[in-house]
């Protein structure tokens, strides 16, 4: 991997941390794990330049990879454990997964669009993560592996689907985005027992939204 990571991308990626950190997140796991994924292997070449900056783009399929602060903020959300089985729900690039994987983490990830699964899923192996990938509706999760440590959302929900929270295991975590369409709110949902939620608000967002179905194509 190294001919594909150089010293330039090494540099660019510390100084994306350093503004993570002046941006507010604390979470050493997480810097540690965004300064060592290759960002820039995960974007379209046209956007090479702008893999380092805080930003999201656009990685085909009308959809985007999310901006860095907030990959950081959902990450350092979740408080991920070594060996946490996390479910998350919109695969997209697999950038949020490879830094969950870097975390120590047990990935499992869904996408409902048939042509960024089949990317995520071939290309993720050669640089060396291996989540395991799904195509499928994450509205619905992955009942036949559930119960979850946590469960991350990277898409805006209009609100929380029944089915994710079902499949959290008591004490566990789900980070969620839930608002309209132009906003959603960071939604920290904890399962103090088999019945009983907690929900924390952590500040406003903006993602792609939620959507039921797949995409075959
Ligand atoms: N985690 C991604 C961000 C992707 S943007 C990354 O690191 O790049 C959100 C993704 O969620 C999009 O790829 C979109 O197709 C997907 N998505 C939207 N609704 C979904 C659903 N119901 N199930 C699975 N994926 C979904």
């Amino acid at each position: 991997m190294t001919e594909y990571d150089n010293l330039r991308h090494q540099g660019l990626r510390k100084r994306l941390v350093d503004g993570l950190k002046i941006k507010g997140i604390r979470d050493e796991n997480v810097l540690a794990a965004i300064g060592k994924v290759p960002r820039h292997l995960f974007m379209e070449s046209s956007f090479l330049n702008f893999a380092y900056k805080d930003q999201a783009f656009p990685i085909g399929a009308g959809q985007t990879i999310s901006q860095p602060y907030t990959v950081a903020v959902q990450s350092s959300l979740l408080q991920v454990e070594k060996n946490d089985k996390i479910l998350e729900v919109g695969t997209g690039s697999g950038y949020q997964a490879a830094v969950l994987l870097e975390m120590s983490a047990k990935v499992l990830t869904i996408e409902r669009q048939k042509e960024l699964f089949q990317k995520v899923q071939s290309f993720l192996p050669e640089i060396g993560y291996h989540p395991v990938c799904f195509f499928g509706d994450g509205y619905e999760g992955l009942p036949a592996f559930a119960p979850f440590d946590k469960i991350l959302v990277t898409a805006g929900a209009t609100s929380v689907p029944p089915a994710l929270k079902e499949q959290l295991k008591v004490g566990g975590r789900m980070v969620i985005p839930v608002g309209k369409e132009n906003r959603q709110e960071m939604m920290v949902i904890i399962r103090i027992s088999e019945k009983e939620f907690k929900t924390e608000k952590h500040g406003g967002f903006v993602f792609v939204p939620l959507l039921k179905g797949t995409v075959n194509f």
